[in-house]
């Protein structure tokens, strides 16, 4: 991998994207190690959606009597997702850093993050990426593709795949249609939007039947929009689909808990 680092060295900046601080020459790309260090990992969360569980739950799995434990959302819900695996909890620098990736100019840095992403899961997760069959970036809608001509779904999971050598399939999953920005919408009403917002194309079913994926994304909110995507994988016989995510935003889950204590 050395000849990739070299190359890397030519066209990432030697600043830190967020700080500006000088990058060192051990390892630093992308971000300083100060703001790199700034990013949360969720401890214990919620085998299913990565949600952070009540303390009472935590206890319990750490006492190794809880096996499968999962927030009051999956607790009460079906998903056709079946694990999600969140790198950062989106606050603080995390929000930052996403906010970068969403521009073109910044798909290095989405890059480097998708390395980063795949390190954690080697080594924080009981993570096996033989399971998967391939990697699938969360498309975007083909006009908005069009416009940026940039996906930083796209970005983060080339990363990650440079890691794992897992492949992506980019054309799998399509959007159906133009679905309205989530922003302040509650978890039924992002449900209601994204339903059905993505098909797997008719020629791509043998290849998706039968097969496990983990889908890609930047950010996830509601997890509506991951959802979506492995329902339509699962429509065509995906046998199954997990999701990986660079941040997630802790807004659903803390109004359920909430509701629920
Ligand atoms: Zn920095
Ligand atoms: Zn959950």
């Amino acid at each position: 991998m050395h000849g990739w680092g070299d190359w890397l060295d030519l066209i990432f900046p030697r600043a830190c994207a967020l700080c500006s601080a000088p990058l060192l020459d051990t390892g630093e790309r992308g971000l300083c190690g100060g703001c790199f260090a700034g990013l949360s990992p969720i401890e214990n969360g919620c085998l299913r959606c990565g949600a952070p569980l009540p303390e009472s739950k935590t206890k319990s799995r750490k006492r190794g009597k809880a096996k499968a434990v999962r927030c009051p959302i999956c607790e009460t819900s079906s998903l056709a997702v079946t694990r999600v695996f969140a790198f950062s909890i989106y606050a603080g620098p995390a929000i930052k850093i996403a906010r970068k990736m969403k521009e073109s100019q910044h798909e290095p840095l989405a890059e480097q993050m998708g390395r980063s992403v795949a390190d954690w899961l080697l080594a924080e997760t009981p993570f096996a990426i033989e399971h998967y069959d391939a990697l699938i970036p969360i498309p975007q809608h083909w006009f908005r593709r069009l416009a940026a001509r940039y996906n930083q779904s796209e970005a983060l999971a080339n990363g990650i795949s440079r890691r794992f050598g897992c492949p992506i399939e980019d054309r799998w999953v399509h959007r159906t249609r133009w679905t309205p920005k989530q922003g302040m919408k509650t978890i039924a009403e992002r449900r209601e939007n994204m339903r059905r917002a993505f098909e797997v194309p008719p020629k791509f079913a043998p290849r998706v039947h039968g097969r496990s994926f983990l889908l890609v994304d930047d950010v996830m909110t509601s997890g509506a929009t991951l959802d979506q995507a492995a329902w339509a994988l699962k429509q065509r016989g995906a046998r199954l689909v997990d999701a990986v995510v660079f941040a997630r935003g802790l807004g659903a889950a803390k109004a359920v808990s909430s509701k629920t204590a």
